[in-house]
């Protein structure tokens, strides 16, 4: 069964009376190259496992299927289950579990699915929960290599982006202090059915053994990075004073301390520089 022709998906559609949903974010793949690409750059090969999350109807979990030893497909939406049930009926090393990923105890799931196995996750994700999904993975430290993921073109940039460039943000710190993140390709609007109304890309995150930077609170941190990027045209000391509700001449002589210069914009510092600067501020906080 070819899973990107329309005529298919249109007679799948009617025997099972399904229905698109917009708020699940349903918009699946018809381009024939989209997948194939995808389920190479997981690096899905027969010793390694594969978790997906929303596999649709099926058209990312075959071509996972081809490669992976083992393949896990969480899926929210029940009435997918009995169109997978038939569009995967060949795919033997394949499980679909139903479920909301962001819900799910996944990590009795992959313990659980994958035991000792090498995991990656691959995803055409539901752009409405891009950044929670990726984050439960990385702040829960889930046992993944990898993940492979299809998100905005938009998010893709911001996820990516290194910390001290134009498009950073809070997102981009987070993401570089757990992994390595790269874009890999674009996608077109059109590759897809229903069309959205934004263009998409695929980003690899590489999981990092350690976090990328040390730092004494990691709660501090993240504290202090959601602060220094809440007011975006703000200088570092002014954003993260209002945001921490903390002196000014507290955190001018962090600042100080840290090297960074206070009238610099949050999306100008290194993730080493906020990684100082939260080291600083719990420094200070111990004298007091
Ligand atoms: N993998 C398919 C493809 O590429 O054509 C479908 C991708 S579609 C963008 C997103 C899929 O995620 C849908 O099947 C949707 O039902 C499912 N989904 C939405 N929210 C979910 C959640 N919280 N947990 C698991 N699956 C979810």
């Amino acid at each position: 069964m070819e899973l990107t022709d329309l005529a298919t998906i249109r007679a799948v559609l009617k025997r099972h009376g399904f229905r698109f949903s917009k708020s699940l974010g349903q918009n699946f793949l018809t381009d024939p190259s989209v997948c194939p690409r995808m389920a190479l750059a997981c690096g899905a090969d027969e010793s390694k496992g594969v978790l997906e999350i929303g596999p649709g109807f099926g058209v990312l979990t075959k071509e996972l299927s081809e490669r992976a030893g083992r393949v896990v497909a969480v899926e929210l939406d029940e009435s997918l289950l009995p169109v997978l049930g038939e569009t995967l009926d060949s795919c033997r090393n394949v499980e679909v579990v139903p479920g909301d990923v962001l819900k799910l105890d996944l990590a009795g799931l992959l313990k659980e699915k994958f035991g000792g196995m090498e995991t990656a996750v691959c995803a055409n994700l539901p752009y409405y929960i891009t950044s929670p999904v990726l984050m439960r993975f990385l702040e829960e430290r889930l046992p993944v290599a990898s993940l492979t993921l299809m998100v905005q073109k938009e998010a893709a940039r911001r996820l990516c982006a290194p910390p001290g460039s134009r498009d950073c943000g809070a997102v981009s710190v987070a993401v570089s202090y757990y992994a390595r993140p790269k874009i890999l390709f674009e996608v077109p609007r059109t590759s897809f059915y229903p069309q959205p109304n934004v263009d998409s890309a695929v980003i690899r995150l590489d999981v990092l053994p350690e976090p990328s930077v040390r730092v004494k609170n990691e709660k501090a941190f993240f504290a202090l990075v959601r602060a220094a990027f809440g007011k975006r045209r703000k200088t570092v000391l002014n954003s993260i004073s209002s945001g921490l509700g903390l002196e000014k001449s507290e955190i001018l002589t962090a600042l100080e301390r840290a090297a960074v210069a206070p009238s610099a914009r949050a999306e100008q510092l290194s993730i080493g520089q906020f990684a100082e600067l939260s080291n600083r501020l719990e420094e200070l906080k111990n004298e007091q």
